[in-house]
């Protein structure tokens, strides 16, 4: 197999197909105040929109819309949930760009967060702040819950400045990544988004406002970073910002080896690490099974500069096939958007996605590879879609009081199997393989996590956070006791 070992986010090679939507149910037993019905929607055109995700597989029918203008308004919709006997579930809901149903509810309410405006007042928006320059200096932004990344980036720009953790797509919101973790070709270096966040304010369950930090009702901020939305409702987090690089040098390299590229990737990671003059900034991998190297091939070895040529000393890709580019660093980070308005134009995005994303342990990869990619995906010629591969350190980028589990080594290699069906009876093939990669890896005994997961059942979350599991259970019960916020993982329902 050819293995290419990259910085760019994958090509999604898709086709259209139709879907078909479940009808919304009746409403006769909601009955809000009338301050709260004026934002509740129930128009029939946004239903199919809010019933389904970027997997378009699962689909749930909510019971209306809620579209807040201000924090009070979400702060109203959970306490009238909480008001009622029977309380009603409530979906945070950013961009829906989970592929698991994760931001849908059935007979609740899809709480939707881009609904938010873009200036900043009553927390919201972006507002990238003066650097403070007492102390050591730190600049930061707040931002919106329902802010997406690019917005982040732009304001953090004007100013010279970047958000330090970014991830491949920047079209998702501030608390949709944040209720996750948000992995990318940076976390080795500044550990995922959720390990970049200063402050938050969140809307717990219960009602309360809460604006917390690691000082400060450090709980509930621990709780809600990588928290899958079931803690509280993020409406303002606190980035910290960074000097922005003006130009990006974008190197990719062919490998046709899978340990050379696994070492060489690990090499490149811990750079960071031994302060070395030439450092990546970025590092990421994708596989190309059965596939033609793309257009790759056609780009010679140029003359490197010398820190090029330092960095790149000792690895062993194939030396004849580097492929150069000399790009801003808005161009590089914002990469995937060019590729999805093409797809956008073509049909092509809003089709079934049965991604399975996977957290593998460093010292179990080459089983991985030899038992997953070669046994199974290569074996049985179903490829669809994209694989990314890569290492990231976990030592001293994460904090175990965040929710997510991560495998329990200092570093662990991020697998993105980034599938694209064209027909159901291929989403169907597809997700049985994706059960066999399960499979696998539980009887090999490869302790590997799943990441972005949705629709499983209680006990399958049980068994998911393992020993976590109890204090994530405590803390749902602290925050959330009656269980409201974001049923669509099926964690609690
Ligand atoms: P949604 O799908 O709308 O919501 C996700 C979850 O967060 C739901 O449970 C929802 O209830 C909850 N939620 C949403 N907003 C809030 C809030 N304000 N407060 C509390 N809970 C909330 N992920 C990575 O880590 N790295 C990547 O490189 C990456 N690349 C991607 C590329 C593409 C093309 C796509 C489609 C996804 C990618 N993802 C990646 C996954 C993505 O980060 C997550 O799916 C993320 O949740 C999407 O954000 P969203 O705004 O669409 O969230």
């Amino acid at each position: 197999n050819l293995v290419l070992f990259s910085t760019t986010m994958v090509v999604l090679l898709l086709s259209s197909i139709v879907l078909t939507q479940a009808q919304p149910r009746s409403w006769s037993a909601f009955q809000a105040s009338k301050e709260l019905a004026t934002k509740l929607s129930r128009n029939p055109q946004t239903f199919p929109h809010a019933s389904t995700d970027y997997g378009h597989i699962v689909h749930k029918t909510p019971v209306a819309i809620f579209n807040p203008s201000s924090v009070s308004d979400i702060l109203a919709l959970i306490h009238f949930s909480n008001s009622l006997p029977n309380p009603f579930p409530i979906a945070p809901r950013g961009k829906a760009h989970s592929v698991h149903g994760q931001a849908m509810t059935k007979d609740g309410v899809v709480l939707n967060m881009t609904n938010l405006n873009s200036s900043f007042q009553n927390g919201l928006g972006v507002l990238v702040s003066a650097c403070d320059g007492k102390g050591p200096l730190i600049c930061y932004a707040d931002v919106g819950g329902g802010q997406m990344w690019i917005d982040v980036l732009h304001a953090s720009l004007e100013r010279g400045l970047t958000p330090l953790s970014l991830t491949d797509y920047m079209y998702a919101t501030v608390g949709g990544t944040l209720s996750n973790a948000g992995m990318g070709g940076m976390s080795f270096r500044f550990g995922p988004q959720i390990s970049n966040v200063l402050e938050l304010d969140v809307i717990t369950g219960k009602g309360d406002l809460v604006t917390c930090s690691k000082e400060q009702n450090s709980e509930a901020f621990y709780a809600a970073l990588g928290g899958l939305g079931q803690f509280g409702v993020i409406t303002r987090a606190r980035i910290p910002l960074g000097p922005a690089p003006t130009r990006v040098k974008w190197l990719r390299l062919l490998y046709n080896n899978f340990t050379a590229f696994s070492r060489d990737q690990e090499h490149l990671i811990s750079f960071s690490e031994r302060n070395d003059i030439a450092t990546a900034d970025y590092v990421e991998g994708m596989l190309l099974l059965n596939q033609p190297p793309l257009d790759l091939l056609f780009y010679p070895a140029s003359d490197h500069q010398r820190e090029v040529a330092y960095l790149l000393k000792g690895l062993n890709f194939v030396h004849t096939f580097v492929f150069e580019r000399d790009v801003s660093y808005e161009e590089f980070v914002n990469r995937v958007y060019p590729l999805e308005q093409m797809l956008r134009s073509e049909g092509l995005w809003e089709v079934p996605h049965p991604w399975l994303n996977l957290w593998v342990p460093r010292s179990r990869i080459s089983d991985f590879d030899e038992g997953v990619f070669k046994d199974i995906v290569l074996k049985q010629n179903i490829t669809g879609g994209s694989f990314l591969v890569y290492p990231t350190n976990r030592r001293n980028k994460w904090d175990d009081r965040m929710t997510p589990i991560t495998p329990d080594e200092d570093v662990f290699y991020v697998v993105d199997f980034l599938r694209v069906a064209k027909t159901f009876d291929v989403v169907d093939k597809l997700q049985v393989q994706n059960k066999q990669i399960l499979r696998f890896c539980n009887d090999a005994g490869i302790k590997i996590t799943e990441y972005l997961i949705g629709n499983k059942t209680h006990q399958q979350w049980v068994e998911h956070f393992g020993p976590k599991w109890k204090l994530f259970a405590d803390r749902k019960t602290e925050f959330d006791p009656k269980k409201i916020l974001s049923p669509g993982h099926g964690i609690f329902q």
